[in-house]
């Protein structure tokens, strides 16, 4: 089914090798660049040691924003880090990397690698088909986080405007929370705002600054109070009306007898499900679906492809899939350890 090649793997610790000197999303000690393709903390693992020990760490501007934010300042300080813009080469070697666009959160970078051979070894990273340009390849590796034939979202229905309307009826009653994680939350204040929502939106520190990040690459998000400030602490102590944003871990910890709505990817059936009271549960996800996910395979054309098992979903599922579909040989990696 599938022919191992030597091009691309993907490691035990997670590292997505490409070509000859470059791992992804974690720590290689075998390659001398280490490439971020976006802020979230699966694919930040072993930052600090590929910043002790590669030659070069590189990333997008904004995932180096965002990295500043969610780790302080001084941490990318420790290495040698170079930003990249999206379709700008790097040249290595004999091999050259270029970043493009992936729809996923802000600064979310694919990574093309062409050899002295002239051979594409694409790594997707997380993304969403919408509006991600699809790499044409011959070794693609691809993310399987929705990559079982159940993952199919088919509700027929602006999943945004759902999502509007119940915020809109959440604050005839107060506060809104809405729980989610780093660069959906944004998304989600880019999506009420431009749907006319006016409300005081009110962010815990962390998503404060990762939204100010956002503003800085165009995002607008309207008025922004930090909780603890006055004005924010007396809007949540009255259960005034405003949306307050928090990261996914603080559910459960705040707003806990106010209207909430929790945001997830992992949600198939209905664009909003009713979870309690004044709990609710919206289908807004950053990711492919399956059919996104085979639909990038079937467009990029590749010769071999390596579904992520590293990270969560269901890449050997995916990797039988694309076998099935396309006969193209495909396998899941890092292989399940005996
Ligand atoms: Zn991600």
């Amino acid at each position: 089914m599938f022919t191992l090649n030597a091009e691309a793997s993907v490691t035990y610790r997670g590292a997505v090798q490409l070509g000859e000197s470059i791992a992804c999303d974690a720590f290689d000690e075998t390659k001398p660049l280490r490439i971020v393709s976006h802020a979230h903390a699966d694919h930040l693992i072993g930052l600090r040691q590929s910043l002790r020990g590669c030659e070069k760490v590189l990333m997008t501007n904004a995932t180096k924003d965002l990295i500043d934010v969610l780790r302080g300042p001084l941490f990318l300080m420790s290495g040698f880090v170079e930003t990249l813009d999206y379709g700008k080469a790097f040249q290595y070697g004999e091999e050259r990397l270029t970043l493009f666009k992936a729809d996923h959160i802000l600064g979310a970078a694919q990574v093309l690698v062409e050899n002295a051979e002239g051979k594409r070894i694409v790594y997707t990273g997380d993304f969403r088909i919408d509006d991600t340009p699809v790499l044409e390849s011959d070794t693609l590796i691809i993310e399987a986080t929705y990559g079982s034939p159940n993952c199919k979202r088919s509700f027929g229905v602006d999943v945004r405007n759902s999502l509007t309307s119940l915020v809109e009826e959440g604050l005839k009653h107060g506060t809104v929370y809405v729980f989610g994680y780093h660069g959906k939350i944004q998304e989600i204040m880019q999506i009420l705002r431009l749907a006319g929502v006016s409300a005081p939106f009110v962010a815990s520190e962390k998503v404060f600054h990762v939204s100010k990040a956002c503003e800085k690459y165009n995002m607008r998000l309207g008025r922004l109070l930090l909780s603890d400030e006055g004005q924010a602490r007396e809007l949540l102590n009255t259960n005034s009306p405003c949306v307050a944003f928090y990261h996914m871990c603080n559910k459960g910890k705040v707003g806990l007898n106010s209207f909430q709505i929790c945001v997830s990817g992992w949600e198939f059936d209905f664009p909003i499900r009713q979870t309690g009271d004044k709990e609710y549960v919206v289908a807004l996800s950053d990711h492919s679906d399956f059919e996104g996910l085979m639909e990038y395979v079937r467009r990029s054309k590749p010769k071999h492809v390596i579904t992520d098992s590293y990270r969560v979903g269901h890449a050997e599922t995916f990797a039988h899939e694309i076998y099935k579909h396309f006969r193209i040989s495909a396998i899941a990696l890092p292989k399940k350890q005996q």
